[in-house]
C-alpha cells in the first residue's frame, strides 16, 4: 500500500484515501498555527513511498481534490507541481488543473518521491547558509530576536559604506524561492573574485535577513507566522505577541536608516520576475521615482530574467498601503523600496519546462541583482 507522510521539514497535506495508486485522495492543508488552522492555505510538501515496490514503475495519480478553494486558485492554470527522488533535484511533473482539483500524474522510476508546490528551502539549509556566511571575511552575524516559536531571527551584516542597504526575504515562508534568491546574492556577495560585490560593499552597509518567517517555513505554511500573521500586513504595528519578526528587523532598521530596501516574495500566477515600487505614495519626489525607474532599467540590463512588461497593476494609495514591508520602509525612509516577485510556475520569457523556476534560477537572479544595486548606491 502507498503512503503519504509530511512529518518533516516544511511538510504539509491532509491523506484522504490512498488506497489506490490510480486515484490518491489529498487535499492541501490550512496554514498551521498555535491558535489552529489558518484561513491561508496553497503549499504542500510530501513524500510518498511504500513498504516496497508499490510505487516504483506503477502509474499514479495524486488528486489534490480542494485546489479550487485555496488562497490563490488563479495559481493553478499553467502551473506543474515539482518532484523529487533525493529531495535535491527537482523536476516538474505532469500535472492539469480540472474542476477545482489538481491532478498530477506521473509513473515513479524509484521507490519514493517527494512532491512540492516549489523546490523548498530547508531550514537545515537555512542554518548552514547563516553560518557559512558568517565565517566569510567582513561579515557579521546578529541575532535579532525570538520568533513566535521560539526560533532566532537571522540577519547577515557586511560592508563598510556609508548608505545602508537592506534586503528580506520570505515573509511568506511558501515562497521558497526567496531563500534561494538570497542564497545567490550572499553568495556572489563574499565572493573574492566578484568586483560588483567588491565595490558595493566600500560603498555601502548591507543588512540581510535570508528568512523573515522561519516559524512558518518549518510548518510548512504558505503565508504567516506560528501566531497566524500575514507579516507583510504588520509593518505599521508590529507586536511582540503576533509578529515579533517584523517588530525586531523593524527597531533594526529604525537604528541604520535604509537607502535602498528590497523585499523578495513569489507570485502564484504571474508567470514573470517582477518588481512592485513605491510610485502610489504620497509625497514621492520626481528623484524618489526616477531613481526606481533606474533599478528597475538596470535590473533588465542585469538579467534577461527580469522584466518590466507584466506585473500588478498600479495600485491606488490608501494608508492600508504601509502595512506593507516595502511601503512602509519607502515611506519612513523616502528611500527606493522594492517588492521583487518570482514565479511559482516558469518565467514565459524563457520557459524551461523539464524544471520551471527553481533554485538554481532564483539563485542566479539573486546574483544578477548585485549590478543594479551597485548602480543605485553609486548614484548617491
Ligand atoms: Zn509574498
Amino acid at each position: 500500500m502507498i503512503q503519504i507522510s509530511s512529518q518533516f521539514d516544511s511538510g504539509a497535506i491532509t491523506v484522504l484515501d490512498a488506497s489506490r495508486a490510480d486515484t490518491i485522495r489529498l487535499a492541501i492543508r490550512p496554514d498551521s498555527t498555535t491558535a489552529g488552522p489558518s484561513e491561508f492555505l496553497q503549499w504542500f510538501h510530501f513524500r510518498a513511498s511504500g513498504q516496497g515496490g508499490e510505487l516504483r514503475g506503477q502509474a499514479c495519480r495524486f488528486v489534490l481534490e480542494n485546489a479550487g478553494q485555496t488562497t490563490y486558485p488563479d495559481g493553478w492554470p499553467g502551473y506543474a507541481a515539482r518532484g523529487s527522488y533525493d529531495s535535491q533535484n527537482w523536476f516538474t511533473l505532469p500535472t492539469r488543473y480540472e474542476g477545482g482539483q489538481l491532478i498530477i500524474e506521473c509513473t515513479p522510476e524509484h521507490d519514493s518521491l517527494w512532491i512540492a508546490y516549489f523546490e523548498p528551502y530547508s531550514h537545515a539549509r537555512h542554518q548552514a547558509l547563516v553560518g557559512r556566511m558568517q565565517m566569510q571575511p567582513g561579515v557579521r552575524h546578529e541575532r535579532l530576536g525570538a520568533t513566535v516559536d521560539g526560533r532566532d531571527l537571522d540577519l547577515l551584516v557586511m560592508g563598510s559604506g556609508p548608505k545602508p542597504v537592506w534586503v528580506i526575504a520570505r515573509q511568506h515562508p511558501g515562497e521558497s524561492m526567496a531563500e534561494w534568491f538570497m542564497e545567490g546574492l550572499l553568495e556572489a556577495l563574499t565572493d573574492p573574485a566578484n568586483d560588483t560585490a567588491r565595490q558595493i560593499r566600500q560603498q555601502a552597509t548591507l543588512y540581510l535577513v535570508p528568512n523573515m518567517n522561519p516559524d512558518g517555513s518549518v510548518r510548512g505554511n504558505l503565508r504567516v507566522n506560528a501566531a497566524g500573521a500575514n507579516l507583510n500586513r504588520e509593518w505599521m504595528e508590529p507586536s511582540l505577541t503576533r509578529s515579533p519578526e517584523v517588530l525586531h528587523v523593524r527597531r533594526r532598521m529604525q537604528q541604520t536608516g535604509v537607502a535602498l530596501f528590497i523585499d523578495a516574495h513569489g507570485d502564484e500566477a504571474i508567470p514573470y520576475n517582477f518588481i512592485s515600487g513605491c510610485e502610489m505614495l504620497p509625497g514621492r519626489t520626481e528623484a524618489q521615482l526616477r531613481q526606481q525607474a533606474e533599478f528597475l532599467a538596470d535590473f533588465c540590463a542585469a538579467s534577461p530574467d527580469f522584466q518590466t512588461t507584466y506585473g500588478y497593476e498600479a495600485s491606488r494609495y490608501s494608508t492600508d498601503a504601509l502595512k506593507l514591508a516595502s511601503k512602509w520602509v519607502g515611506h519612513t525612509f523616502g528611500c527606493v523600496s522594492l517588492t521583487l516577485e518570482m514565479p511559482f510556475k516558469d518565467n514565459a520569457n524563457a520557459p524551461q519546462p523539464a524544471v520551471g523556476w527553481n533554485g538554481a534560477r532564483s539563485k542566479a537572479l539573486g546574483a544578477a541583482v548585485l549590478a543594479p544595486i551597485l548602480k543605485a548606491v553609486a548614484r548617491g
